[in-house]
């Protein structure tokens, strides 16, 4: 079998460097973000802490009250995960725009199959550096990266040089990169886990590759013969982008209520933009096109449709949103917040620039296609070199009309 290439991205201590990037008086600071401490006497836990808190020995999952005796003076703040949410999005477009196959782990990791990215990125090292590059520019935080050829390693690694890390294991050296590090650095090795395989003398994961495969199955059932399997560098689990369950949304809540269609034909226009853009940076389509409208006094409503194709074109999705809006009957009322979400997405059967690249097809057979590039995909590439400004003026038009 051909070598994969998996990244394991990690954003470092997530919640509290946005609480920094977006107030630069907490920078250089100890932040903590989670429960109140109420001085000392709060409950709940730590959500996330900052290098700077860090060094008092708080981490997340403490109880926010020790996390307050340690460090009196840190700047207890309570998460805000409209916001993170928002850069977590940003952050998986990014990780999108890599590889179509992209599996989120939570809001602030993923892993990403880059296996035959070559052409496109680079060796493995490049594509890591310009990942973290990309989301530094884009969002101005940092991420730490681990590449190995599965997915268990590249989680190790990752973690191995944090803040703004970025760890190779390279391939054939699995098991001398794994030996070393502690048996709790093994993914899925739990306390209770790490407690039996001490008891039984393994301190390190080399201890456990070495160690009797069939006594520790005899002691820990199947999670020792699959911690045994992962010490010795093995996990054939697959990356697994997860488009049945997957949908995006985007959405505008007006500063103030508005009865103005065209102004709402306007926002249903951006919407669409900026959602079929993303499907496409992703590779994918979608069967499902709803409209979600609140109107004053918070009143709620979807109209969806399933299509008859797959789509990701900006028209398509625009014009379904634009005809279930049309036929809504709002009786006279203004219009709090206006949205489109897609669902059923789904990969194109032909993904046809992005697959050629990935699978090195010849240059002139990749270059053929990319003269056809739709309309849509040039729009694409302007809108990332000169951003939002480049606007659609057929859709402008037909919305005016
Ligand atoms: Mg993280």
């Amino acid at each position: 079998m051909r070598n994969r290439t998996i990244l394991h991205v990690d954003m470092d201590a997530f919640y509290a460097a946005v609480e920094q990037l977006d107030n630069p008086a907490l920078r250089g600071a100890p932040v903590v973000v989670g429960a109140d401490p109420r001085k000392g006497s709060g409950r709940g836990v730590v959500s996330a802490a900052s290098y700077e808190a860090r060094a008092y020995g708080i981490h997340s999952a403490m109880p926010i009250s020790m996390a307050y005796k340690a460090c009196p003076s840190a700047h207890f703040l309570p998460p805000r995960f409209h916001r993170y949410h928002e850069i977590s999005t940003k952050i998986m477009d990014i990780f999108y725009s890599f590889t179509p196959v992209m599996e989120p782990l939570s809001i602030d990791e993923a892993f990403l199959d880059c296996t035959g990215c070559g052409k496109l990125w680079g060796s493995p090292r490049e594509t890591a550096e310009k990942i973290k590059a990309a989301i530094r520019s884009e969002t101005g935080l940092t991420a730490s990266v681990g590449v190995a050829t599965n997915k268990s390693i590249a989680k190790i690694a990752s973690e191995l040089d944090k803040p703004d890390g970025l760890t190779v294991c390279d391939p054939g050296n699995e098991r001398e990169f794994l030996a070393p590090l502690p048996a709790k650095a093994l993914w899925g090795a739990g306390k209770k886990t790490v407690e039996v395989l001490h008891t039984m003398g393994l301190r390190t994961i080399g201890d456990v590759a070495a160690s009797d495969r069939a006594s520790l199955e005899k002691i820990m059932g199947k999670m020792g013969t699959h911690l045994w399997t992962l010490a010795n560098g093995i996990d054939d689990r697959d990356v697994c982008p997860d488009w049945e369950r997957k949908s995006f949304s985007e959405e505008t809540t007006f500063e103030q209520d508005t009865g103005d269609d065209a102004r709402l034909e306007l926002t249903l226009m951006h919407l669409a933009d900026t959602l079929s853009r993303r499907m496409r940076k992703s590779g994918l389509t979608c069967k499902t096109v709803s409209l979600k409208i609140r109107l004053e006094g918070f009143l709620t409503f979807t109209r969806s449709r399933t299509l008859d194709e797959p789509v990701n074109d900006t028209r398509s999705i625009l014009d379904t949103a634009l005809e279930a809006f049309r036929k809504f009957d709002r009786e006279g009322k203004r219009v709090r917040l206006i949205g489109i979400a897609i669902t059923g997405l789904q990969e194109p059967e032909n993904r046809t620039e992005r697959q050629l690249d990935l699978f090195g097809c010849p240059q002139e057979v990749a270059d053929d296609v990319k003269k056809h590039r739709s309309a849509d995909t040039l729009l694409d590439s302007l809108k990332e070199r000169f951003g939002d400004k480049v606007t659609r003026a057929t859709l402008l038009k037909d919305i005016h009309s």
